[in-house]
């Protein structure tokens, strides 16, 4: 199961994406306008893998 939903971006402002990998059991968080990713875990909650570039909040 993969289930897309439409956020915004928590660094930039703009639409992003976040997938919800239930096999894996992570979720994606990634935005096509600056790059930011995010990969945590859905049953801990832990950040696997974060990455957010330096225009911190430029809208
Ligand atoms: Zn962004």
């Amino acid at each position: 199961m993969h289930t897309v939903q439409k956020i915004h971006c928590p660094n930039c402002g703009c639409e992003a994406e976040r997938h919800y990998i239930t096999e894996s059991q992570i979720t994606r968080t990634q935005c096509p306008a600056c790059d930011y990713l995010m990969i945590s875990c859905t049953r801990t909650g832990k950040v696997i893998e974060a990455y957010a570039p330096g225009i911190l909040a430029r809208r």
